[in-house]
């Protein structure tokens, strides 16, 4: 079907890793910079809604040169947009988001944090936006997150002030952020919070303004600037070899299913940020009034006093010599009260001390993944790659409890292995991004375990637990369990190491339409992850459908491998829609989740289980006309979908329209955006209208303004506009109940327009030629109402249709009215036609 041309590039300094997967290898420039870091007691927070909305030259900025512990909070993780780089959309998409946003901060050096906001797609107003979302949850994570983070200061890269001017989830976040800004200070505002975190308040709030806030870069010149304060955001770091804002682009170049792969650049650059509430800083100094030194917490002067030493006769020849100072100020560190910041520098310090030793530590299993119940050899490699007396105490494995008492000397650069034999147990849980774990609604995810909420991702299966000695003082040093290997044609990966069930099984075809009374087949794959898989498969139906066999046997011999089997669904007589789900019986046990798993070189690999199930739809659909040319835009599953309902659809590209090859088909329909990609088709207009004129019908689906490669769209005047319907359910009313399109083959009603899925449509026409009539009329809540959504003009003896109604997303959600609409537009004029395909014939 589609093919993904997958060209991935990868910027890898010798000082920013960007490949999350393999260890880091910190050179005395990073472990200085470190340092820097851990003697910077500051917090700078920034808040906006999706992937990608996050200024990373900003970040990288506050974190880098700054040296404040900074963050990101992405109130969504992206599940509502288009995916550039492969097949993945909705969940799956924002699990690939929340690693780009991750990948972009390993890069930047700033932290991720979510909500549990889900992004549902394009919101016109924040009022829609928080009435989808629940406004109080998304509130309260916000909340969650200052308290949490504690950050002294909060940007918000979007304006609250400004509402209806940008995306609805943009000016939400503001806005949220805004009123969170108090409440996080408030004990009696989200009480049940304090249970596991306490109340702050932040110093004060920005937003970061931009020249684009004012319309342009002569406008915001002069504007006042009394009440911003201004970076250079281009300062070059030595230690790095790398310009502030080059850092941000190849941080921001890590968004790439959103094709955000870019050129760096250097130099120069300012960036501004507008005071909102709180206490006003002086200058530019966003820390003005706030302690950014040790003497800031109780006890911190004298951890201090080493520290500061540390820094300033930093040994970059052989930091371990500072082992026995790092190691004093750990101890010192271990007896303050305040344990916010008590967490925060224990771990960056343990970090720094690990560094310094040119400690080597990891756990690797021989396996990526594993079913519970199963064994796997886990690999130990220690080593201390410094002259320091350091012994290698213990190691255990959690949560296995899995214990080896090493107590032996690390010699300096003397390898020591262990390998442990570890059979999983029965009660751990399956790898899964933890906030699909459970059903959520169309605005939120919903998660039960409180104190992970806010998370980027799901805590790894398996640690392994160092516990070195050094000098006479334990630390324990936690590594995650990963799967290293190799590939002859990429050298040495890493992935992270998974918990899996024993069996997955899925259903080939996500939706499944039945357009007459006839059975289908189906493909059944179930997937062994252990060796001698046996049990047997029963399909889930509504109760008018049946499915037969009853069950089947299911027997694999080796883990990985798959066996198919095929199921015959018989729908019943009348319209009707489901869902059918296949179930794996093993032994005592049920399996009903489908595995997925998403492999791009620029995150780590993720397996994702969700509810194996498919949409089964019984239509009661009459079509004329039988073979159709489709050309292809930016890409769509139309053509699949047309197929399913008893169309001949051939893909044609643009270089092979004649009007011969035409001759050839009752329709062309044209997808998504293809005069917005296809640079030729413009001078193919000709060719297509003639077809029209002859008889053919030509459909269109939606394009932007922006960007169109033609001038002459359709035969007659069309103008494009940037009008859209976001709410799926907004009313549908027939401008032209008589129109044949709304009356034949099928009779079109209201019914037709129920369940449809998230918009009714986009980029409508908003001035078209008296040729044209307008068929249906619908807007958004408070606004005009929009008659271009479908358009039909009759030319010579065929009809040339415009519309902009989301057919690309109905299709694959299953949605009957779009089916029946849409064979109605293949149909028009095609009354007298003998060669009727009325299918339920
Ligand atoms: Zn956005």
């Amino acid at each position: 079907m589609r093919k993904y041309l997958l060209l991935l590039g990868f910027v890898i300094t010798s000082q920013i890793n960007v490949l999350a997967q393999k260890p880091a290898t910190p050179a005395s420039s990073k472990i200085y910079e470190s340092i820097q870091k851990l003697n910077f007691l500051g917090s700078v927070l920034y808040v906006a809604a999706h992937p990608d909305d996050e200024n990373t030259r900003l970040i990288a900025y506050m974190s880098n040169h700054i040296k404040a512990r900074t963050a990101y909070l992405s109130l969504t993780r992206g599940d509502g947009g288009q995916n550039l780089i492969g097949p993945e959309i909705r969940e799956l998409l924002g699990v690939i988001r929340t690693q780009e946003l991750l990948a972009a901060r390993r890069v930047d050096g700033g932290e991720q944090i979510f909500s549990r906001a889900n992004d549902f797609g394009y919101s016109k107003r924040p009022e829609e936006t928080l009435s989808i979302w629940d406004k109080e949850q998304v509130l309260s994570d916000v909340v969650l997150a200052i308290r949490k983070f504690k950050p002294d200061v909060i940007i918000n890269r979007f304006d609250h002030r400004t509402l209806g001017t940008t995306h609805g989830h943009h000016t939400a976040s503001a806005m949220l952020s805004f009123e969170a800004f108090d409440l996080a200070a408030n004990k009696t505002a989200f009480p049940e919070l304090l249970e596991y975190t306490s109340t702050w308040q932040p110093k004060r709030l920005f937003y970061n303004t931009s020249w684009w806030r004012y319309g342009s870069q002569e406008k915001f010149d002069e504007v006042d600037k009394s009440n911003m304060t201004s970076f250079d955001i281009g300062v070059y770091y030595p230690l790095k070899g790398l310009s502030n804002n080059e850092i941000a682009d190849i941080a921001r170049s890590q968004h790439l299913c959103q094709g955000f792969g870019r050129l760096s650049q250097r130099g120069s650059q300012k960036e501004y940020i507008e005071f909102i509430k709180g206490e006003k800083p002086e200058g530019d100094d966003i820390f003005s009034g706030i302690d950014t030194s040790w003497s800031r917490i109780k006890g911190g002067n004298a951890i201090g006093n080493i520290l500061y030493e540390v820094e300033n006769n930093f040994n970059f020849t052989n930091p371990s010599t500072h082992l026995p100072q790092l190691i004093k100020a750990y101890k010192l560190l271990q007896n303050i009260d305040d344990q916010h910041w008590k967490t925060i520098k224990t771990q960056e310090l343990k970090h720094i001390i690990e560094m310094c030793a040119g400690l080597y530590l990891e756990a690797s299993a021989s396996t990526p993944a594993i079913a519970t119940n199963n064994s796997v050899k886990i690999e130990i490699e220690a080593l201390n790659r410094s002259t320091s007396n350091i012994t290698l105490k213990s190691i255990n494995i959690s949560p296995l409890n899995q214990q080896e008492n090493t107590d032996i000397s690390l010699q300096n650069n003397k390898k020591f292995t262990y390998t442990f034999n570890s059979i999983i147990p029965k009660n751990i849980a399956t790898t899964n991004p933890y906030w699909l774990n459970e059903k959520g609604t169309l605005g939120m995810y919903k998660v039960n375990d409180k104190t992970i909420i806010g998370n980027p991702e799901t805590k790894r299966a398996l640690q392994a637990n160092f516990v070195l000695d050094f000098d006479g003082y334990t630390i324990n040093f936690e590594k995650d369990v990963i799967y290293r290997y190799s590939k002859p044609d990429k050298g040495e990966l890493y992935r992270p190491f998974e918990i899996i069930p024993e069996a997955s099984a899925k259903i080939s075809e996500k939706v499944i339409i039945f357009n007459n009374n006839k059975q289908q087949d189906i493909s059944v794959i179930v997937k062994a992850e252990r060796d001698n898989l046996e049990g047997h498969v029963e399909i889930c139906h509504p109760n008018d459908w049946s499915v037969y066999p009853k069950n089947q046997k299911v027997s694999i011999k080796h883990k990985g491998e798959e066996q198919t089997l095929v199921f015959t669904v018989i729908p019943p007589k009348n319209e009707s829609e489901g869902f059918i789900s296949p179930i794996v019986h093993v032994g005592d046990k049920s399996y009903t989740k489908e595995l997925i798993d998403i492999s791009y070189e620029h995150i780590p690999h993720q397996t994702v289980l969700l509810p194996s199930e498919s949409k089964v739809v019984r239509l009661d659909i009459k079509k004329r006309g039988e073979n159709i040319a489709y050309i292809q835009g930016a890409g769509d599953v139309v053509p699949e979908s047309l197929e399913q309902i008893g169309y001949n659809v051939r893909i044609i590209k643009t270089e092979e329209i004649t009007a011969e090859l035409l001759s050839n088909f009752d329709a062309v329909v044209v997808g998504i955006r293809a005069y917005n990609t296809l640079n030729a088709l413009d001078f193919k207009q000709q060719t297509l209208f003639d077809f029209v004129a002859k008889g053919g019908n030509m459909i269109v689906q939606y394009n932007t303004s922006h960007r169109l490669k033609t001038k002459q769209l359709a035969p007659y005047k069309l103008k494009l506009s940037r009008d859209r319907v976001t709410d799926e359910n907004a009313n549908v009313t027939f401008l032209n109940p008589k129109h044949e399109v709304l009356n034949f083959p099928n009779k079109i009603t209201q019914q037709d327009f129920d369940g449809w899925t998230q918009e009714r449509g986009l980029y409508f026409p908003s001035d078209w030629g008296k040729e044209f009539t307008p068929i249906l009329s619908m807007h958004d809540k408070n606004e005009s109402p929009k008659n271009g959504s479908l358009l039909i003009a009759k030319h010579g003896k065929g009809y040339y249709i415009y519309t902009g109604l989301s057919f690309f997303r109905e299709f694959p959600a299953g949605v009957s009215g779009a089916y029946r609409l849409f064979a109605n537009m293949l149909s028009l004029g095609k009354k007298d036609l003998k060669l009727e395909a009325k299918l339920n014939d």
